[in-house]
């Protein structure tokens, strides 16, 4: 085996060259965290860096490597998003209402990943408490797609698919309430699972949408995938909504010896819904291709439908903006936060403080969420919108009784030009419609590349499953990956500072 060059390689890679002794974790955290400075000017994928731990926790790492104590991941560079709270390092929410917060401790996924022996890099940008598609209402300026670096990287984990896709980090936590793992892994040609709710704690993750809000991982294959979801998920007390299911190997598929047929049986569903009419030409051409080679492997097609699935985006504009409305009021510059220099009395000093720390999108959101829950609206809206989503659930329950796994695009385009769509927020909202129903339903998904649009712009293929399907969408993603290498391009454009 060559040495890899320490930038374009998977987890899998990574690991191996560790065993192998071709070089160290501290010489790998090095490597990527001098390429990340390099690109900050460019890219701005990462609110912070730290140097000092990652080099501490690098030496530990081999360390433990010398002495034959490793996991797969130990040794391994990762990054996270700005959301997870880490213990000594600030964790922002891409806000200014957060900008100079230090939590006290560290989230559960940021502890099981830390316990895994990965060494952490840094804090990737966000949309502002993960609210947006695009990275542009981050309080620290926008993330650009490494592809086209007048693109946006998507959102709102548009950072961490960033940094995966330029080579900053093999691999990278997000948070999918709407798509925000899967759509910016479309965007950036990178590989992103949300799981079924409840797999992964939301312990020390700040909560926009809680019965939304899930961890995954975001990485450069599916079995990178596997491998981090097999560390981040896992039952936690400490989240009442974290799910007593056994610990899982989401890996143990993907082990089996490829066979000509691998995917033999498996019958893939196709929704009218995700292949009408706003899809662009260049993305319906690359899923059908897509669908040609998971064919030739061995799977079947069979047509379903999902009858609300159209209802999907307004729902979610309903339910998503009344949670966020109650999780945002704990900021109101008394215990932690931004808190306004000036103010009369304490009223004054809520208004004040709220009014300088939010961005505008965070606001309207506000704004929404209070009036779908105020009295003489909540049965009309907010009531509303949880029996549609109920109605959604069962469409996808009753679906996966003739299909094994839902496939369709991750989002009807490619990456937008950045500004294009700031400026009309409804089409901004409605280019969620494939990856909102997997978030209310509370079902697995992820976002697989699959192409390349004319530009020369990335195309993700998304694959859904019912509850506690992981295992089998990563297998169907690594058989795909197996065959093609779509997954394997890197970005050409990307600027070296
Ligand atoms: N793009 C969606 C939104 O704006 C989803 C965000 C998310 O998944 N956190 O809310």
């Amino acid at each position: 085996m060559n040495r890899p060059d320490l930038t374009y390689n998977t987890v899998t890679e990574l690991a191996a060259g560790l065993a192998a002794k071709q070089f160290s974790a501290l010489e790998l955290t090095d490597a990527l965290l001098a390429r990340i400075a390099a690109t900050q000017p460019t890219l701005n994928a990462f609110v912070s860096t730290d140097p000092d731990g990652a080099r501490v926790a690098a030496k530990a790492a081999d360390a433990a490597l010398a002495k034959g104590e490793g996991g797969p991941l130990t040794g391994i560079p990762i990054a996270h998003k700005d959301l997870y709270m880490t213990e000594g390092l600030r964790t922002t929410c891409s806000s200014k209402m957060l900008e100079h917060f230090v939590a006290p401790y560290d989230g559960h996924v940021v502890t099981l990943l830390k316990q895994a022996g990965t060494v952490l890099l840094g804090k990737t940008a966000m949309d502002e408490f993960a609210m947006g598609s695009t990275n542009e209402t981050s309080f620290f300026g926008p993330v650009r797609n490494p592809w086209q670096l007048d693109c946006v990287p998507g959102g709102s984990s548009g950072g961490a698919a960033a940094a995966v896709a330029a080579g900053l980090a093999p691999a990278a936590t997000g948070s999918d309430s709407g798509g925000s793992i899967r759509q910016p892994s479309s965007f950036c040609g990178v590989t992103g699972i949300k799981p079924t709710y409840g797999i992964c704690s939301r312990y020390g993750m700040v909560a926009f949408a809680s019965s939304l809000d899930q961890a995954g991982p975001i990485a450069r294959s599916a079995e990178d995938c596997a491998l981090l979801l097999t560390a981040m998920a896992g039952y936690d007390a400490r989240d009442a909504t974290s799910l007593p299911h056994p610990k899982e190997d989401y890996r143990r598929a993907l082990a089996k010896p490829a066979t000509a047929k691998p995917l033999d049986g498996v019958r893939i569903g196709l929704p009218e819904a995700f292949f009408g009419d706003g899809v662009d030409a260049s993305v319906v051409a690359a899923v059908e291709a897509a669908l040609t080679e998971l064919r030739a492997l061995g799977a079947v097609t069979v047509p379903v439908t999902l009858p609300n699935i159209g209802y999907s985006v307004p729902t979610y504009h309903v339910l998503a903006p009344a949670e966020a409305s109650s999780n945002l009021s704990r900021f109101d510059g008394v215990r932690y936060g931004h808190r306004a220099a000036r103010y009369n009395d304490l009223l004054d000093m809520y208004r004040k403080t709220r009014a300088e720390g939010f961005g505008d999108e965070v606001k309207r959101r506000i704004l929404v969420g209070t009036y779908v829950l105020s009295h003489g609206y909540y049965d009309a809206y907010y009531l509303k919108a949880q029996k549609v989503r109920r109605l959604i659930a069962n469409d996808y329950r009753a679906a996966f009784e003739q299909c094994d796994v839902i496939l369709g695009p991750t989002v009807p385009t490619t990456a937008p030009r950045l500004g294009a769509q700031t400026q009309d927020l409804i089409k901004m909202y409605l280019n969620d419609i494939f990856t909102i129903g997997a978030n209310l339903a509370g079902i697995p998904a992820m976002s697989v590349p699959c192409g390349f649009d004319p530009n020369g712009l990335p195309i993700g293929l998304q694959l859904q499953g019912p509850y506690f399907s992981e295992a089998q969408l990563l297998n169907v993603a690594h058989r795909f990956q197996q065959a093609t290498d779509w997954h394997q391009r890197t970005p050409k454009e990307m600027c070296h500072a």
